[in-house]
């Protein structure tokens, strides 16, 4: 825990007021049943959603671009003084997954690497799970526990305000006064109950499912399984799954020339492990022709490969492969079933 603050939520729509002339902020604002991110501006703070649930684009819409050019750039992108606001933790905990690919090992990807270094990234407390949420399935939390600089806990008509990282203390710095020290701790025991609150309904809305991760022994024991099949029947290669996810991070480099001076560009753009084409090889041969096997591939990429070499699964249960799919395959129950259909190795 860092630094904790209260402040009200007029005082904070005040404080976002003074500071949109140095910072370009982002944040959730409902559009029909969805909660999408907005550039805000003086005439939108007041529908910033701040405490319901996560919004519908994930955190890597703004740290990896959908599609960009990365040669021939006249200038490197910049995003000094932009903040993403109403992170839920399920966003956040996916950077595990994006720093382990984007930033360490003997190369870092340099436009990840200049976003994540720049962009504030503000959390905010699940308080609304909705029936697609199951982040307590993989042992996380409705709440932002790492991975932000600043966190808002809305409570008593306000936030507590957790500071935890040098850029969130610049974030808040022009304007301090706005924010008041915590001497009465009681209103963290209130946090905590509401924070329970939301445990408990993530956890019913899930428990008919009556799966646990990890899941690497179940995919292990389950490979062959006819599940993969019954599943697949309805997926229609969309690719929506993936392009969705928080954590799924292959992308694909084409390059274009340009008719004028031929000059040629290199361009990044996301990949689906979906698509009916993603592993073909010269002469034709695609070892994943079939949509059971691209379906089975990206579980065991996120909760076997993962797992075994990093010792995490790529997926923080957000739930929103479960609200895209056009074929209406929930992970879940693609879980709950293998579990019934699996051969114990000891019987
Ligand atoms: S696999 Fe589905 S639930 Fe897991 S992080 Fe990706 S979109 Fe969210
Ligand atoms: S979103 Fe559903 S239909 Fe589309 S590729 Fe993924 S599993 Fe298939």
């Amino acid at each position: 825990m860092g630094q904790l603050y209260y402040i009200s939520t007029e005082e904070w729509a005040a404080f976002l007021n003074d500071i949109l002339l140095e910072w370009y902020v982002y944040a959730p604002t409902r559009q029909g049943k969805k909660l999408n991110f907005e550039h805000i501006t003086v005439n939108n703070i007041a529908d910033i959603e701040l405490s319901t649930y996560r919004a519908s684009q994930p955190i890597k819409s703004f740290l990896l671009f959908f599609y960009e050019q990365i040669t021939n750039i006249t200038k490197f992108p910049n995003v000094r003084g932009c903040a993403v606001m109403g992170l839920k933790g399920c966003d956040l905990n996916s950077l595990e997954t994006y720093d382990k690919m984007y930033l360490e090992g003997e190369f870092a990807e340099p436009f990840y690497k200049r976003r994540r270094q720049d962009l504030v990234l503000i959390g905010s407390d699940c308080q609304e799970p909705i029936e697609t949420c199951f982040c307590t399935v993989l042992g996380k939390m409705p709440y932002p526990e790492e991975y932000f600089d600043i966190n808002l806990s809305a409570i008593n008509s306000g936030y507590i305000v957790d500071i935890s990282s040098e850029r969130g203390e610049e974030f808040i710095k022009s304007k301090k006064e706005f924010f008041k020290k915590i001497v009465d701790r009681s209103i963290l025991i209130k946090r905590e109950a509401k924070r329970r609150a939301s445990i408990d309904v993530v956890e019913n809305i899930n428990r008919h499912f009556d799966i646990k991760a990890p899941f690497l022994d179940l995919l292990r024991q389950t490979l062959t399984s006819e599940v993969w099949d019954e599943h697949a029947k309805t997926c229609v290669t969309c690719g929506g799954c993936t392009q969705i996810c928080p954590t799924c991070h292959c992308f694909l480099i084409e390059e274009n020339k340009n008719r004028k001076d031929h000059a040629v560009s290199k361009f990044r753009h996301w990949d689906s492990c979906q698509y009916t084409g993603f592993v073909r090889v010269a002469g034709g041969a695609n070892p994943r022709k079939k949509r059971h096997a691209r379906l089975r591939h990206r579980y065991l990429h996120k909760f076997d490969y993962k797992r075994e070499n990093y010792g995490f699964d790529a997926c923080t249960g957000c739930g929103r492969c479960v609200e895209v799919c056009h074929g209406k395959i929930d992970m879940r129950k693609v879980f709950s079933d293998l579990k019934k259909a699996r051969v114990c190795p000891n019987a």
